[in-house]
């Protein structure tokens, strides 16, 4: 289980999110896909919490479960010490405006018939943060300035821009409303290696100026390399991996990290990794295999771990595995 500390600004305790899969003619649960089962993680103050794993393994449905987009199947998570999934009417607004969502797709995610000015201005006067056109035009050309574009950008609509451009209104929509953190979800997945670089350096430059939190959320590790203090790996629902950014990249413990790790450059001609060559295809998740939920693939499987589920367990400071070889 995930220590808490004093700086924790999100505490995830036990966290299940499982889709029913409805079958027959009277459309009955016969199934369930089990997107995030049991997982547990803080995320603390100023940091940015990487979460990455292949596609299917649950990150994004866990960020929207923390933004209360979807209703958790059991579990806790605290919001500064509030119960996330309790809130109800002001409380919810309150957090909605604290803890606010970055997308993968910007095109998908802003109005297509609204300027730049006239979708942010709509968010501002709803939440009361601007009245007069005065008071929301300023408003709307300090976030360009904040997301490094200009004040002539705010009459455009968004199939004006760019993808990156694009990505950059985005991220001044989520910091219109002044939030403590954001939850990136893939945010530079769609855009070209060098925009993505572009926009994973606004996004540090935003978090040192304004003091922001993340959970960013993302299939490339790489990607997450160059953003998060801390990371966390996902497989099939479980959290199989959590620690330091570093930690993880010159002491990957879990068989799936090390994998995960094969395909990322290491610019240390001195250092190198074990192999671990994994094979086959992810299992289902409406089917998970027996005991630890790698061990259909795993290189390092032995007797113990199709029966028994590995515990998530801390082996060193700041250091969590979900494998039998460390206990
Ligand atoms: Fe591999 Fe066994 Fe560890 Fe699972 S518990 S990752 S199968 S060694």
């Amino acid at each position: 289980m995930a220590p808490k500390s004093n700086g924790t600004m999100m505490q995830v305790q036990n966290l299940k999110k499982h889709f029913p899969i409805k079958g027959g003619i009277l459309s009955r649960t016969v199934g369930l896909v089990r997107a995030v089962d049991d997982i547990s993680f803080e995320i603390r103050q100023g940091e940015t919490l990487g979460l990455v794993g292949e596609s299917g393994c649950g990150k994004s449905t866990t960020g929207k479960v923390l933004m209360r987009l979807l209703e958790p199947t059991s579990g806790e998570a605290q919001f500064s010490g509030d119960s996330i999934f309790q809130l109800k009417g002001k409380q919810l607004y309150d957090y909605r405006k604290k803890v606010q969502m970055i997308y993968q797709d910007p095109f998908s995610s802003l109005q297509p018939r609204a300027t730049v000015e006239d979708m942010l201005g709509e968010i501002l006067k709803y939440h009361g943060l601007a009245r007069t056109r005065q008071e929301v035009r300023e408003r709307v050309i300090e976030l360009m300035e904040m997301v490094g574009l200009s004040d002539f950008h705010i009459g455009r609509y968004p199939h004006e821009f760019s993808g990156g451009q694009r990505q950059r209104i985005g991220i001044a929509r989520a910091l219109s409303l002044d939030p403590e953190m954001i939850i990136c979800d893939e945010p530079v997945s769609a855009l070209d290696v060098s925009i993505q670089s572009q926009i994973i350096n606004l996004l540090k430059r935003l978090q040192k100026k304004l003091n922001l939190t993340y959970l960013f959320i993302a299939h490339d590790l790489s990607v997450v390399k160059h953003i998060s203090d801390r990371i966390g790996v996902m497989y099939l629902g479980k959290l199989v991996e959590l620690t330091g950014e570093e930690e993880l990249f010159y002491n990957p413990l879990h068989p799936y990290t090390r994998s995960l790790l094969e395909a990322v450059p290491i610019p240390d001609p001195e250092r190198t990794r074990v192999k671990a060559v994994i094979k086959g295809d992810v299992p289902s998740a409406s089917k998970p295999p027996p005991g630890c939920v790698f061990h259909t693939r795993c290189p390092e499987k032995f007797d113990r771990c199709p029966q028994e589920k590995p515990q998530f367990h801390q082996v060193k400071d700041d250091h969590y595995v979900y494998c039998h070889l460390y206990e």
